[in-house]
């Protein structure tokens, strides 16, 4: 039934019923965690060969001779770069292949970005005063932690299906020489799992920046994991846009298999022009004499070829499917009529974005607490961790068992009325 079609009377009752429910619930001292974007143990299990699949010193020995159990080759294997060339469609020559984690290869993005500057760019972000980034949001908390962590000025972007508000962004950017960047997560955002339109990577690519040594931040976490084997989401090739527009210096694409191999252990790549490129590798050449090869050759072996990787992604999504259709199945089956909340159905990418009534994203979250459900802290998913709305709950279904999946959502969506009912009494 509709709450907001229904008399104070039935909302009173309702308000009992679900404090019941609630009572219940906390009654069974539950721990259970929706909160975590990360794999679940059967997902993990599905690539243990991978544990053994470099053994010996000949296993080592790259396609061009380099000993991957010694220094040498700061920008990754050959083999290496060819693998991600071939599953993300990038030139070899613009990829460099790295350690563990795109977070890291974006933090220091940035941080040198300060620093030194970027081509096209005279003076360090750091050193031209007051530096700003356009933030979409809902989006990464660590991305916006990045920017705050610097003292990056955060300008929030509303997102929708189609990606960032483009019209607000070409207007901002256009007016701004401050504004040095923008967040993209392109694919299966996260959290609601949007895909960019053509329109919207196309006018990324085209428009005018007042900064000179604006960059757009590419983070494609997301670019492979389909949840179906047919009919997902395609993004346009940024690099391609931008080379017809001549802003070929214009993007840093990041990615990684932190959710295709071992997230902590996997491989991340920075992609960039090879201007970008340059100047990057002489700066990373200080920092590090190189990554770790042998992980980096232990990929290759295990997966060989793209083709590989998205049949992989295949069993994993087998893994993680079910999990996504218990969200949709009990929020559909508790929430639809309310007329209360609004969620997404992604076709990829690891989370669910939850929109509840208005001003109830906190209290929701506090009643989950009390009743032994952690969810991703609210507000986490919009610059400074405030939620305008105070709406936007990310839900993170790999982890967590389909039993204890089940029993986590039918909390969420208990509190979720209730918090909702408590509002509409209140007012
Ligand atoms: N980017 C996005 C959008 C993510 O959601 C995550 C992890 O959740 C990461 C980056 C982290 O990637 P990595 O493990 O390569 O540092």
């Amino acid at each position: 039934m509709n709450y907001f079609q229904m008399s104070a009377a039935a909302l009173f009752e309702e308000k009992a019923a679900l404090e019941q429910a609630y009572q219940t619930v906390k009654e069974q001292k539950l721990s259970l965690d929706l909160s975590r974007g990360k794999p679940g143990r059967e997902q993990l299990d599905l690539l243990t060969d991978m544990l053994s699949c470099v053994v010996t010193a000949e296993d080592c020995i790259s396609e061009n001779g380099t000993d991957c159990r010694n220094y040498g080759l700061l920008d990754g294997l050959p083999e290496a770069k060819r693998l991600f060339s071939d599953l993300l469609s990038i030139p070899e020559e613009s990829i460099l292949v790295a350690g563990n984690s795109s977070l890291n290869l974006m933090y220091d993005a940035m941080a040198r970005a300060m620093l030194y500057g970027v081509v096209d760019g005279e003076t360090p972000w750091g050193k031209q005063g007051r530096i700003r980034f356009l933030c979409p949001a809902p989006g990464y908390d660590r991305h916006f932690a990045i920017c705050e962590s610097l003292g990056i000025e955060m300008i929030p972007v509303k997102l929708s299906a189609e990606g960032p508000d483009m019209d607000t962004v070409e207007r901002l950017v256009a007016s701004d020489p401050s504004i040095k960047g923008i967040w993209c997560c392109p694919k299966y955002s996260n959290p609601d799992g949007f895909t960019y339109s053509d329109d919207t990577v196309r006018r990324l690519a085209a428009m005018k920046t007042a900064a000179p040594d604006f960059r757009i931040f590419w983070d494609n976490a997301y670019a492979v994991h389909e949840l179906y084997a047919e009919g997902g989401d395609v993004l346009l090739d940024i690099f391609a846009e931008c080379r017809k527009c001549g802003n070929e210096n214009r993007v840093f694409y990041f990615a990684s298999t932190s959710k295709i191999s071992f997230p902590g252990a996997g491989v991340a790549i920075l992609a960039a022009s090879a201007e970008n490129l340059a100047q990057i590798k002489k700066i990373m050449g200080i920092q590090t004499i190189g990554h770790d090869k042998i992980n980096q050759i232990r990929h290759v072996k295990y997966f060989q070829s793209a083709e590989n990787i998205h049949r992989h992604m295949q069993k994993l999504a087998e893994k993680i499917r079910p999990k996504f259709e218990i969200v949709e199945e009990i929020l559909t089956r508790d929430l639809k009529d309310t007329g209360i909340a609004t969620w997404n159905k992604p076709k990829g990418g690891y989370f669910v974005s939850l929109y509840v009534e208005e001003g109830c994203a906190k209290r929701t979250y506090q009643l989950c607490r009390e009743a032994g459900v952690v969810l991703t802290n609210v507000g986490a998913t919009y610059p400074y961790g405030k939620d305008p709305y105070d709406s936007n709950i990310r839900i993170a279904p790999t982890f967590p068992s389909n039993a204890d999946l089940r029993q986590a959502m039918e909390v969420l969506t208990v509190c979720a009325r209730l918090a909702a009912v408590e509002k509409l009494l209140a007012k």
